[in-house]
């Protein structure tokens, strides 16, 4: 009991200096796209935090970084607000088996399906670690693109888009409803991001500490001919808004888009049923290394677009998805490290 009340004495301080923290850190990793600590370190806070909130809801502030969406629009770009606004997705953190388990009891519960036995069909795809994009095509021409800046509003980055050449400009305006918003991972390939890094060093200029930040601070340049420089890859796994619906589930979503023309990763798996979703944790966890780009884990998600409207969202995820993480690779390059122990 002495020891609970120590630990609720200290709490508000320590919940106070976590928030900064957090604050300092999305700052520096969304916006000026240069993070000062790994990931890991950066989702042990948060969950420390998210607990912190958790025990004693009285503390929570209003503005805790564990209710927002990403970042803020960098100067200099134009604002966009998004038709649907774009969504973070409730991680897992727990590796094991268990994290995809608590993941479907949740939905089963939410569905009010805990009595029964029918499995839920999931959707099971790759977690790519790059930028998050929405592309608006009108009467089948890419009209505009955005990053998810902090959720509602986002960077017009449309300039920089049309100069990845993996992301068709025009498509067949009688396969497609009027208005299609298309949204994907922008990302860098591992082997690009170290030329580049080759690069940057030898004309003496800043190097990147990963291909997920390389690949946001190619994007998010003033001057789109740099972005032409950089090699970057586009994946598409969402819809925003569309004016008529293009399938009936996630994977029908995946596949249109795949026959539309957008690199959707081969990757991906329907399954039943919360052991098939760990099995392919771990199959993909094995693949990893093979693939050419950094993922931090697999996304599930409740394959029918029925059931995911059903079970709707809360605050800043969707609870019809999860994203089912992998314990960290070294997030940081080695001069990176030494900085932060100094
Ligand atoms: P998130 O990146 O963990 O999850 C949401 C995002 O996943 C979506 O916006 C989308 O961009 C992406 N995504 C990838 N594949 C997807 C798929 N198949 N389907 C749907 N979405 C997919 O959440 P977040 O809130 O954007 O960022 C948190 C992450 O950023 C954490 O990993 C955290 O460690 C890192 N971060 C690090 C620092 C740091 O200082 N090192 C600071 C802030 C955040």
């Amino acid at each position: 009991e002495a020891a609970e009340a120590l630990a609720r004495d200290r709490a508000p301080a320590r919940m106070r200096e976590l928030e900064a923290l957090l604050e300092r850190y999305g700052y520096e990793y969304y916006v000026l796209d240069a993070p000062s600590v790994p990931d890991s370190e950066y989702d042990r806070l948060f969950n420390e935090l998210v607990e912190l909130e958790r025990r004693y809801p009285a503390l929570k502030s209003p503005a805790s970084p564990t209710l927002r969406v990403g970042g803020a629009v960098k100067a200099g770009f134009r604002k966009v607000t998004h038709a649907l606004p774009m969504l973070s997705i409730h991680t897992e953190t727990d590796f094991s088996a268990a994290g995809a388990a608590a993941f479907d009891e949740r939905v089963r519960r939410d569905l009010g399906l805990e009595e029964t036995d029918e499995p839920i069909v999931y959707d099971c795809e790759l977690k790519f670690d790059g930028l998050a994009t929405n592309l608006r095509y009108e009467k089948g021409v890419l009209v505009a693109a955005a990053t998810r800046g902090d959720g509602t509003v986002g960077e017009d980055v449309t300039a920089n888009v049309r100069t990845i050449r993996t992301i068709p400009l025009r498509l067949d305006p009688e396969s497609v409803p009027e208005v299609l918003e298309v949204r994907g991972e922008v990302i860098m390939h591992r082997d690009d991001f170290e030329a580049l890094n080759r690069r940057q060093l030898e004309a003496g200029e800043k190097t990147f500490a990963n291909p997920r930040n390389a690949a946001a601070g190619s994007l998010r340049q003033l001057d789109p001919k740099v972005t032409a420089e950089r090699r970057l890859h586009f994946y598409a796994y969402a819809l925003g808004e569309t004016s008529e619906p293009l399938a009936e589930t996630q994977s029908g979503v995946l596949e249109r888009l795949a026959a539309l023309g957008f690199p959707v990763a081969a990757m991906r798996r329907v399954v039943r049923g919360p052991e098939a979703l760990a099995e392919f944790h771990a199959e993909v966890l094995e693949k990893r290394r093979t693939l050419p780009f950094d993922i931090d884990g697999v996304v599930y998600k409740v394959d029918s677009l029925a059931l995911q409207q059903q079970l709707g969202f809360v605050a800043r995820e969707p609870r019809w998805a999860c994203a089912h993480k992998y314990p960290p690779e070294e997030a940081l390059t080695t001069v990176e490290a030494i900085d932060i122990q100094v």
